[in-house]
């Protein structure tokens, strides 16, 4: 019997891990190289992390997962979810008073989820750990591919206490190598040396910075939400036009938080970080109430201020030999919420794509007798497809992503995306045959390729527009347009009720 595919991933992250466990479904002999220890042993932290960082699941990631193949995967990961069905925002009203203000994200009440990135890792770890065709190498960091020979190079470290330990060089042979080893992938920088692969990459001026706000100390027992200081149901912004201050959701009561800001005001922070509890003071209020000051100024020395990387390529692949997913592949700002689950989602597309090349007839016996060994008949031709199917995918939920910065720390307020926000979840609530549906709700909340949501909803802005315009031209409009000038005021405050625009709660 022909020896299975050999399938090697490059780095062990949440992307990396859930690619390993497709092939190793399939059959495949598949191995894992990661350059950094075992994140499951006690005190390691993930590259350019702190002690924990909480993400946003949803739809694409959990549809990943779903597919799978794995009985209990799904269900022991989400149960360590916390459901986020909106954005609470957090402001001053003119008579200065504190007040939050509840978007919801999707008008049919669905909500997206905050996980601990180190525990998802972890619980698929632990999966490809029993697996008796998985092996994990920790420790081991890619120096080099040729992938036309199929032959790779790897320092494999001994011992993890010191960066001076002694390491050693090994050689091993794959049939496809794939690439999840983030931002800066060492496989996409070996696969430009065979293939004409396109590459760009922007930092935006915007650095970012965590925090932690804690538990409420003196929590009922009886009441699980009792130790949450804040809804743990929302993810919380404090926009700041153009910085914002977000806080997830974590299981234990406390809440990770994220500061963004221009480079050119951190410096001036980092200048001085006693001037921090004042500065939170008058852009983000309400939070030195829930941060102790000590503490925030605390986390601005100790933890790193880190750069945010937006990047693209094509195509994604080499030959037959090698493939990018990931922030290898499409590495973008956390601002939409979709780098780990486009991700995730490129591994569902990947395999479905190399499921369709394989030759049934072909199919190899496992030890079970079962036919468990797909061999792609044309697997260059599989990688290939992936990389045409994908790429405008990519290239959208990276624009997007950039774009979403400046509805998270200013448009929330504005009148006009709420006004629109209202109209495109009116037509998708009661007039659901048009199929209708906000941006939002289409990116986190289904599967649809994002270039085609990208067409739906510039198609959705031009007809609400052109509605707009015909209404203003036809004669009662005009009629009522000078009505509405006499009766502004009443007229406004109508609409801005009907909105929601007064929400806003004092206290
Ligand atoms: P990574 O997580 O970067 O993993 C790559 C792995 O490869 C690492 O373990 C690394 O050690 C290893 N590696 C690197 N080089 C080598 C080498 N030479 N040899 C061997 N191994 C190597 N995404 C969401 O979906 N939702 C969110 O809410 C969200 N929020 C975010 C907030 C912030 C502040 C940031 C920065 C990102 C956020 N993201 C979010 C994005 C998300 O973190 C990434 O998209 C995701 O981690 C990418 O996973 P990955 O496995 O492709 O890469």
């Amino acid at each position: 019997m022909e020896a299975p595919q050999k399938t090697v991933i490059v780095g062990a992250g949440p992307v990396g891990s859930l690619a390993a466990l497709y092939a190793a479904q399939r059959g495949h002999q598949v191995e894992v190289y990661e350059l950094r220890p075992d994140l499951r042993n006690p005190g390691i932290v993930p590259l350019n992390f702190t002690k924990s960082i909480n993400l946003a699941v949803s739809e694409r990631g959990i549809h990943a997962l779903r597919l799978a193949g794995h009985p209990t995967l799904l269900k022991s990961i989400m149960d360590a979810t916390i459901p986020m069905r909106g954005r609470m925002i957090h402001g001053r009203s003119p008579t200065r008073a504190l007040y939050e203000h509840s978007q919801d994200y999707d008008a049919k009440g669905r909500a997206i989820y905050a996980i601990d990135r180190s525990g998802l890792n972890s619980r698929l770890l632990d999966v490809l750990d029993s697996m008796p065709n998985v092996k994990l190498f920790f420790n081991h960091k890619l120096t080099g591919a040729d992938f036309n020979a199929c032959r790779a190079w790897f320092e494999a470290r001994d011992q993890v206490a010191s960066p001076n330990d002694r390491f050693r060089e090994i050689e091993i042979g794959f049939d496809l190598m794939i690439g999840a080893d983030g931002a800066h992938s060492a496989v996409r920088y070996h696969i430009m040396k065979f293939s004409r692969m396109d590459y760009q990459q922007e930092y935006i001026d915007t650095l970012w910075c965590e925090f932690q706000l804690g538990p409420r100390e003196t929590a009922s027992q009886d009441d699980p939400w009792a130790k949450f200081q804040i809804s743990p149901n929302h993810l919380h912004i404090w926009p700041g036009k153009d910085f914002m201050f977000i806080a997830i959701p974590s299981e234990d009561g406390s809440f990770t938080c994220t500061l963004f800001l221009p480079s050119r005001q951190f410096a001036e922070l980092e200048n001085d970080p006693c001037t921090l509890p004042a500065f939170f003071n008058q852009h983000f209020p309400g939070v030195t109430d829930l941060i102790p000051s000590e503490s925030l100024i605390s986390s601005f020395q100790e933890n790193p201020h880190l750069p945010l990387i937006s990047l693209r390529c094509r195509p994604y692949h080499h030959g037959s030999s090698g493939i990018i997913i990931g922030d290898a592949a499409h590495a973008m700002v956390p601002f939409y919420g979709q780098g780990m689950n486009a991700g995730m989602e490129d591994v569902r597309i990947l395999f479905s794509v190399l499921d369709k090349h394989v030759d049934v007839s072909e199919n190899h016996l496992n030890d079970k007798g079962n036919a468990a060994v797909m061999l792609p008949i044309s697997r260059a031709k599989a990688l290939a497809e992936y990389s045409a199917v994908r790429e405008p995918d990519a290239h959208a939920i990276n624009e997007l992503a950039l774009q979403n910065y400046v509805e998270m720390r200013s448009s929330v307020l504005s009148k006009r995306y709420r006004l629109r926000k209202f109209l495109e979840e009116y037509m998708s609530t009661n007039l659901p045959s048009l199929g209708w549906h906000t941006k939002y709700s289409r990116v986190s909340f289904s599967n649809e390729p994002y270039a085609d949501i990208v067409r739906q909803s510039d198609h959705q802005g031009r007809v609400l527009l052109w509605s707009f315009v015909g209404l203003l031209a036809s004669p009662f409009a005009v009629t009522g347009l000078a009505l509405a000038c006499r009766h502004r005021r009443t007229l406004m405050s109508g609409l801005y009720s009907l909105l929601g625009m007064n929400a806003a709660r004092s206290g």
